[in-house]
């Protein structure tokens, strides 16, 4: 277990993630009922953005410290920046001195946004940061920090007591074999919890196996399925982080059109010389043709 998320926290990929991620859990907050968020690779929580790791890669300058700058600076269309707002209020929360210093995780942005009825687990298997995220959330009867194979949460772990609720699988694709893990695993999970909510991000570092993912959802069969990408320049001849994007298995209704006006202003704001470009389709979902 090589992948350090210190490294890359708050760049381009954590902001779209991390702003659907907002948006569907703001959607959840809709109805009184419960909800809960299941994390399945939570990482740390919370990251130090002058620390040695974030300061080497100093990929979130080029991340949220723009997006901030453009907020900041009432730059970004009145209609994106309201849907902004649950996002960027939590981190102007984290960085309450006005500078910006440290960069929330999945799970404390879940934290931060929900209300005294709603639960999160988190699961993370690197020893190291399980420890730290367990620290994190020492003492909050709302949060369960579990050391465990976030995988074996698919299989086991659901559906939640509230039947209500967001599962994010983000792991690290560093070991060949992730897209599959990721297909094999959602199959599973719907079959136990078919009325949740699903969001999987995944890297666009080779469009082809990028593609033969979405073919492998497709196949499942599951009735809803929306992919949305983001990025930020045209494919490079090496390997490389050229985008992200994030599958979203019954996405609300809204999510939709929400992204569709936010994803045109992010990848303005987050691409490399104007030339990045974005995707919301439907893989599966009412409004495919098949
Ligand atoms: N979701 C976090 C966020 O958005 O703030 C970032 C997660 S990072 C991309 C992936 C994390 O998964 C790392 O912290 C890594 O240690 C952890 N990890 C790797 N393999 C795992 C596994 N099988 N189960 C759970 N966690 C795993």
């Amino acid at each position: 277990m090589n992948y350090r998320h210190a490294y890359h926290a708050g760049n381009f990929a954590d902001v779209v993630k991390h702003i659907v991620l907002t948006r569907i859990i703001d959607y959840l907050k809709r109805k009184e009922q419960a909800f809960r968020v299941i994390d399945t690779h939570a990482g740390i929580g919370r990251y130090d953005l002058r620390g040695s790791e974030a300061g080497k890669t100093d990929e979130w300058r080029q991340g949220i410290a723009r997006l901030l700058d453009k907020a900041s600076a009432s730059a970004i269309p009145q209609d994106a920046a309201g849907l902004l707002a649950p996002y960027l209020d939590i981190i102007r929360a984290e960085n309450a001195d006005g500078g910006l210093t440290t960069y929330p995780g999945s799970p404390l942005l879940a934290r931060s946004l929900m209300r005294k009825q709603d639960r999160l687990s988190a699961i993370e298997l690197h020893p190291d940061d399980a420890r730290v995220l367990a620290n994190l959330f020492a003492g909050d009867h709302q949060v369960r920090v579990t050391h465990l194979d976030g995988w074996l949460t698919l299989g086991a772990h659901l559906p939640p007591k509230e039947k209500r609720g967001l599962v994010l699988v983000d792991p690290p694709f560093e070991i060949a074999g992730e897209f599959d893990r990721m297909v094999d695993g959602l199959a599973k999970a719907h079959k136990r919890f078919p009325g949740g909510t699903y969001a999987l991000w995944y890297p666009i570092k080779d469009r082809q196996e990028v593609q033969r993912f979405v073919s492998r959802l497709h196949e499942t069969g599951i009735a809803k399925i929306l992919r949305l990408e983001l990025a930020i320049r045209p494919p490079s001849a090496e390997p490389r982080l050229d985008g992200c994007g994030m599958i979203v298995v019954n996405p609300p209704y809204t999510l939709e059109d929400e992204m569709k006006l936010l994803l045109p202003c992010l990848t303005n704001l987050l691409s490399e010389a104007k030339a990045g470009s974005f995707m919301v389709e439907w893989v599966r979902g009412e409004q495919v043709a098949s």
